[in-house]
């Protein structure tokens, strides 16, 4: 059978679907993913260094020289139509929300309403010391006109992007993504190499997995439908099918 077509069957008998996404979502919106050869962003850096507690804690003019500006390079981007098509999606009842593991705010730019950030997001900023939280906005400004690192206007400790770090815990919503998928009929994991623990869990955690992605994961063996290809062109011939176009 058609794999677009199997697909959107699976997601019509299923009572309740969740979505995971992974940076491979937003390739197509001009954000660089970490394994993609020849354009992923473990090309040039390693991220794994430079976003990690370790610098921000030991090094933060060397995160804020370098690390942060990987991630002000997230926050221009806008969203592509794979995020597009989630939303509509979630519109009309096909999905019940999205996990993502992007921390580049293009499911909320696209109108998706019930989005679980299990690494965080690039809106907001906490300060370490006294937990009070600012836009990212005000951060940036602080850095631009040279106050690095950028202080909490309230107890001068160090301000952090709300995002999480290589060494940090991961926050309540991945908790609430775990009882979200063990509930569910079916997972669509989109654009994720799934080589980052513990997110790479709930593939397993799935009765139905439908896997689309450009290269390999490693749980494709685990798949009941694997579509190899753009998440873009995928995602919209899905919702195509699911609404009988
Ligand atoms: P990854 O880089 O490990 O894997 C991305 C996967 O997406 C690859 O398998 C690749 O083949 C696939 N892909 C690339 N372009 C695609 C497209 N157009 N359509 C379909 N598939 C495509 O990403 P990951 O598994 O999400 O893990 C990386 C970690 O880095 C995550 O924790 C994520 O938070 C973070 N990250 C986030 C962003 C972002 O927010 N946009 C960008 C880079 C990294």
């Amino acid at each position: 059978m058609d794999k677009i077509k199997k697909a959107s069957e699976l997601i019509e008998e299923s009572s309740k679907t969740m979505v995971l996404t992974g940076a491979g979502i937003s390739t197509e919106s001009g954000i660089p993913d970490f394994r993609s050869p020849g354009t992923g962003l473990w090309e040039n850096v390693d991220p794994m260094e430079l976003l990690s507690t370790s610098v921000l804690y030991n090094n933060p003019e060397k995160f804020y020289d370098k690390g942060y500006k990987m991630l002000l390079n997230m926050t221009d981007a806008e969203p592509n139509r794979a995020h597009f098509a989630l939303a509509e999606m979630e519109k009309r009842g096909f999905i019940k929300g999205i996990i993502t593991q992007n921390i580049d705010n293009l499911h909320h730019k696209a109108g998706s309403k019930y989005i679980l950030e299990v690494h965080g997001n690039t809106r907001e900023a906490s300060c370490m010391n006294c937990g009070n939280t600012v836009p990212l906005d005000v951060v940036t400004e602080k850095v631009n006109n040279g106050q690095i690192p950028p202080k909490c206007d309230r107890c001068q400790g160090i301000l952090r992007p709300d995002v999480i770090f290589f060494g940090d815990m991961l926050p309540e919503d991945f908790n609430i993504a775990s009882n979200e998928v063990s509930s569910s009929d079916l997972l669509i994991v989109v654009g994720s190499s799934l080589a980052v623990s513990p997110v790479n869990y709930l593939p397993q955690m799935a009765k139905n997995l439908i896997i689309i992605n450009k290269g390999t994961s490693v749980m494709d063996h685990y798949s009941d439908v694997l579509l190899n290809g753009s998440a873009g062109d995928i995602l919209e011939s899905i919702l195509e099918n699911l609404l009988g176009e």
